[in-house]
């Protein structure tokens, strides 16, 4: 039994714990033995003092071994993961995945639901009518066989010691600390069994990383944890000031998402989708250089290979895929509203984190882990950053299912826009690539 008094002092007074400690506090978190007060006060003594990569390694490691690991090796290939720090608008793995699967890429991923102002890839395949995000074992392994991809929800024990860990973090102020979030993020990731992981660090206001330096460092120490343990990882450092494409909220995204499939996808969206996803046909060896990964992901788009791909895996899992020909399928919202300029002149910033809280506050997002969502609730944006305006033009179409959340939002997205007399700088979206 570890002493949890003096492992507390000791990181409080600035000392690296050694791997003997480390492990002992996370299978003491594991199995409740350690009580909750002084799980916290470690937590903010390392936010305080930090760890060294040895510390943030070893906890990493202990953190995936605290549960199950997945065994993928019954699918053949080199399985490629992907992974996103969490932004507004971000339905990137609905576009993705299919790209990546339709170049030979198996794809056996694991996804979570949204928490606060950022979305979840579950809850936006759930506004799939009768898409199941649960499946056997049997049935994830035979979907990803037969679509080549396959996502489901986070199952209870993949790094349970990091849900426990996440939960506290979460109300005791300690989530801001780039090893608990990098052995948070890797721990899950590497417990679920790919080969290759491809992650898109975000910056900016909707994201955790307010500046690149962060997010930086952030994507530079996963990609260490990663290539430690055995893993081919890359990480794609990209803009999240405003939101990712035009569509926030979830069944809006899956159908910008459709669209992104068939060409017709905004432009930043597209290219985010095309970035990434040549990154993962290089790790998954179906692509000599990054470069010629991107050529064959614009080529499985124009083919609509990977179109055909997406309808097979969501047939698969159960959901109506007709919904990729036809959106009046999905839930319809009751209730919509246009949110009208200010100003004349341009768009100098559409504040990412107002527009995700606007869109929570519409239904689409939850405030705790234990609240329903509107699936079609959300906003579509008509402007973004550097395009011109007329005073009274309309900025983004807002849904709900009720009118005073529709109130509530259009006053939160409102707040989002500032605008220019001059034409501003296009933000920069692909900012780092870190190999
Ligand atoms: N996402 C995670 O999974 N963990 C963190 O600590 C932060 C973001």
């Amino acid at each position: 039994m570890i002493d949890m008094v003096s492992i507390i002092e000791k990181k409080k007074t600035g000392h690296a714990l050694s791997e003997e400690e480390i492990r002992g506090f996370v299978q003491g978190v594991t199995d409740g033995s350690i009580p909750d007060y002084q799980t916290s006060a470690l937590l903010m003594a390392i936010c305080f003092q930090g760890m060294d990569r040895q510390e943030t390694f070893t906890l990493t490691d202990a953190m995936l071994h605290s549960g199950q690991t997945m065994d993928l090796s019954e699918i053949k290939g080199i399985k490629v993961d992907k992974h996103s720090t969490g932004g507004v608008g971000d339905k990137t793995t609905l576009i993705v995945a299919p790209i990546a699967a339709a170049c030979g890429v198996p794809i056996a991923k694991m996804s979570g639901r949204g928490l606060g102002f950022t979305g979840g890839t579950i809850d936006k395949l759930e506004s799939i009518p009768g898409f199941r995000v649960q499946l056997s074992p049997e049935e994830f392994l035979q979907t990803v066989e037969t679509a080549g991809m396959s996502v489901v929800g986070q199952t209870q024990d993949v790094a349970p010691a990091d849900k426990k860990l996440y939960a506290l973090r979460d109300v005791t102020a300690t989530v801001n600390n780039i090893s608990l979030i990098s052995s948070s993020i890797m721990s899950k990731k590497l417990a679920s069994g790919s080969d290759a992981i491809v992650l898109d660090v975000k910056c900016g206001q909707g994201s955790f990383n307010k500046t690149q330096k962060a997010a930086e460092d952030l994507g530079r120490l996963m990609v260490d944890i990663g290539t430690d343990a055995g893993k081919k990882v890359v990480a794609v450092v990209t803009d999240m000031d405003q939101p990712l494409g035009n569509a926030v909220g979830n069944s809006l995204e899956v159908m910008e998402a459709i669209d992104t499939l068939k060409g017709k996808g905004p432009a930043d969206m597209t290219e985010l989708a095309l970035t990434l996803s040549g990154y993962m046909i290089y790790c998954g060896q179906k692509a000599a250089s990054p470069a010629e990964g991107r050529s064959k992901a614009e080529e499985a788009l124009s083919s609509g290979k990977a179109l055909e791909v997406f309808r097979k895996f969501v047939t698969m899992q159960g959901g109506d895929a007709s919904c990729a020909d036809d959106f009046g399928i999905f839930k319809q919202p009751l209730h919509k509203a246009e949110l009208k300029a200010a100003e004349s002149g341009y768009i100098a910033g559409i504040q990412a984190d107002s527009i995700g809280l606007a869109s929570q506050h519409l239904g689409a997002g939850r405030r705790t882990k234990e609240d329903s969502i509107d699936l079609s609730a959300g906003i579509l944006l008509k402007k973004k950053v550097g395009d011109p305006v007329a005073a009274g033009e309309t900025l983004a179409i807002l849904y709900s299912d009720s009118e005073e959340k529709l109130a509530n939002g259009l006053k939160e997205a409102g707040s989002a826009y500032t605008y220019a007399a001059e034409a501003p700088e296009r933000p920069v979206l692909i900012k780092e690539i870190i190999e």
